[in-house]
C-alpha cells in the first residue's frame, strides 16, 4: 500500500495537457490560459481621475482650508468617455468625474466633498498634493509587459482584465472528457420506488458536481449492476469515448468487487490499488493507451464520503493538471484543534471539520459523522484536518494542518 504523497504524485507524473484550443473571450471562463498574455497598451490607457471633483493647479490651493476656502473660476466639466480640451490656468477649475480623462494642464484632483459650487465659482477649502486622485497612465501595467501567465485559470476577475485588454480571442487548454461508471446491484435512482435492500444512487450526483466546480461539463454516466459483463462493457465504452473514466465502487476485496480485476483483463497499467488514507483506502489508479491516446482510468471506493475525499485528494489535482493550470495545490493552514483526537490506524486520516475565526485564532473543530458512509458530515465541514499517519492523538489545543475543502 502507498502513502498518499508517492500516490498524488505518481498520478501527477502520468497527466499531462491533452491539447490547445482558441477560444473567443466569452466563452472563456472556467479554461486555463495556454499562452502568457501581454498588454498592447498602458493600463490605464490615460491618466484619470478616481474620484468626482475639480481639477486645479496645486499652487492655487496649497493656502486653503475649510475656514478659507479659495475660490476658482469654473470653466467646464470633463465627464467619462469625453475627450479633454480643456485649459486650465490659474485661478481656474474644472469638473472632473470619475474615469474621466485628466486634462494636461490639471495638477490635480479636489474631492467634490471638499468643494462647494455656487454658479460658477467653486470654493475649494483643502490643499492637494500633484497628482491627488489621479490613477496614472501605465501606473498598473506598462504596455508590452506580461499581464497573466500562461497556466493561469480564467477566473471571474481574469476574464474581466482580459476584456480590459481588448483580448478577443486566445488559446487556452482543452478540458478533458470524463466518464464515470457507477456500479452496484444495491443503486437506484431518486425519485424511483427502494425495494428492501436498495438504497438511492448518490454518488454520480456529487462527482457531476464536483467536475462541474471546476468547469468540466462534458460528462457521460454509464450505470452498472455488480456482474462483470456488464461493467467490462462500460469500461470498454468509456475508454474509447473519453480522456479520463472514473468507476465508483466495487474496488474493494468484497466477492462481488470485480473492477480491479476487469480492468486488469482490459490490459489497464495499474500503479495501484489501495492508498493509505482514510478514508478512500481501495483506491485504483491505470493508464492504457488507446489509438495513440492516452487514457486515465481511477478507481474510486463506492461510500460517498471515501469517493468524495478521494476525487478531492486524487482526481481534481489530477484534472487541474490536464486541463492546463499550473497551481493546483489547495489552500492549506494551521488550526487549534478544539477536541482531541484520536484514531486506530496507520493511515494518513483526512478528519473532515470545520475552521472558524475566534478571537483572532484559528480553530478547527471535527465534525459529527466521520464514517466513511456519512455524507451528513463532510456536507456541513469547510475543510479536511490532516491527522498524520504516524500519531494516534491529538490534543485539544495542538496546532494541526488543515485543508479547505474547495467546493464551499
Ligand atoms: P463498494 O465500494 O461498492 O463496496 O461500496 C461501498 C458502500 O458504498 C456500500 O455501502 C454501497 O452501497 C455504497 N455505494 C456504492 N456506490 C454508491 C453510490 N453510487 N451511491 C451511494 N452509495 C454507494
Ligand atoms: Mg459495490
Amino acid at each position: 500500500m502507498i502513502n498518499y504523497n508517492e500516490a498524488l504524485k505518481l498520478v501527477l507524473k502520468n497527466v499531462t495537457p491533452i491539447g490547445r484550443q482558441k477560444i473567443k473571450l466569452e466563452n472563456s471562463a472556467g479554461y486555463v490560459l495556454a499562452e502568457d498574455i501581454k498588454t498592447k497598451f498602458n493600463i490605464p490607457l490615460f491618466d484619470n481621475s478616481s474620484v468626482d471633483g475639480f481639477g486645479v493647479k496645486v499652487s492655487d490651493i496649497e493656502d486653503s482650508s475649510s475656514g478659507l476656502p479659495v475660490k476658482l473660476n469654473l470653466i467646464g466639466t470633463v465627464r467619462a468617455g469625453d475627450s479633454a480640451k480643456v485649459l486650465v490656468t490659474s485661478g481656474t477649475t474644472v469638473k472632473i468625474l470619475t474615469g474621466a480623462i485628466i486634462p494636461d494642464s490639471v495638477e490635480a484632483v479636489v474631492m467634490k466633498e471638499f468643494c462647494t459650487e455656487e454658479l460658477n465659482k467653486v470654493y475649494i477649502k483643502k490643499p492637494a498634493k500633484k497628482w491627488e486622485n489621479i490613477r496614472r497612465q501605465g501606473e498598473e501595467f506598462c504596455k508590452s509587459s506580461k499581464v497573466i501567465s500562461e497556466g493561469k485559470r480564467i477566473t471571474p476577475p481574469v476574464i474581466g482584465l482580459l476584456a480590459t485588454l481588448g483580448c478577443k480571442s486566445f488559446y487556452v487548454y482543452k478540458k478533458p472528457k470524463v466518464s464515470i461508471i457507477v456500479t452496484g446491484s444495491e443503486l437506484v435512482k431518486p425519485g424511483k420506488k427502494l425495494l428492501p435492500g436498495k438504497i438511492y444512487e448518490s454518488n454520480s450526483y456529487s462527482l457531476i458536481a464536483c467536475l462541474k466546480e471546476i468547469g468540466i461539463e462534458n460528462v457521460s454516466i454509464f450505470f452498472a449492476k455488480d456482474e462483470k459483463k456488464i461493467i467490462t462493457k462500460r469500461v470498454k465504452k468509456a475508454i474509447s469515448t473519453s480522456d479520463v473514466v472514473i468507476t465508483v465502487g466495487g474496488v474493494s476485496v468484497g466477492d462481488y468487487d470485480f473492477v480491479k480485476e476487469i480492468l486488469d483483463k482490459l490490459g489497464i497499467k495499474t500503479y495501484f490499488t489501495k492508498v493509505a488514507i482514510k478514508p478512500a483506502k481501495p483506491n485504483y489508479f491505470g493508464t492504457c493507451i488507446k489509438k495513440k491516446k492516452k487514457k486515465i482510468v481511477f478507481g474510486l471506493p463506492g461510500n460517498p464520503v471515501s469517493s468524495l475525499i478521494s476525487y478531492h485528494q486524487l482526481i481534481k489535482p489530477a484534472l487541474l493538471k490536464m486541463m492546463g493550470q499550473i497551481n493546483i495545490s489547495p489552500f492549506q493552514a494551521k488550526a487549534q484543534l478544539g477536541s482531541d483526537l484520536k484514531k486506530q490506524t496507520s493511515r494518513l486520516e483526512f478528519v473532515r471539520g470545520i475552521a472558524e475565526q475566534k478571537n483572532g485564532d484559528l480553530l478547527v473543530e471535527p465534525t459529527k459523522g466521520q464514517g466513511s458512509h456519512m455524507l451528513g458530515g463532510i456536507a456541513s465541514a469547510n475543510c479536511l484536518i490532516h491527522f498524520p499517519k504516524e500519531k494516534d492523538l491529538i490534543h485539544k489545543g495542538e496546532n494541526v494542518d488543515i485543508e479547505l475543502i474547495s467546493w464551499n
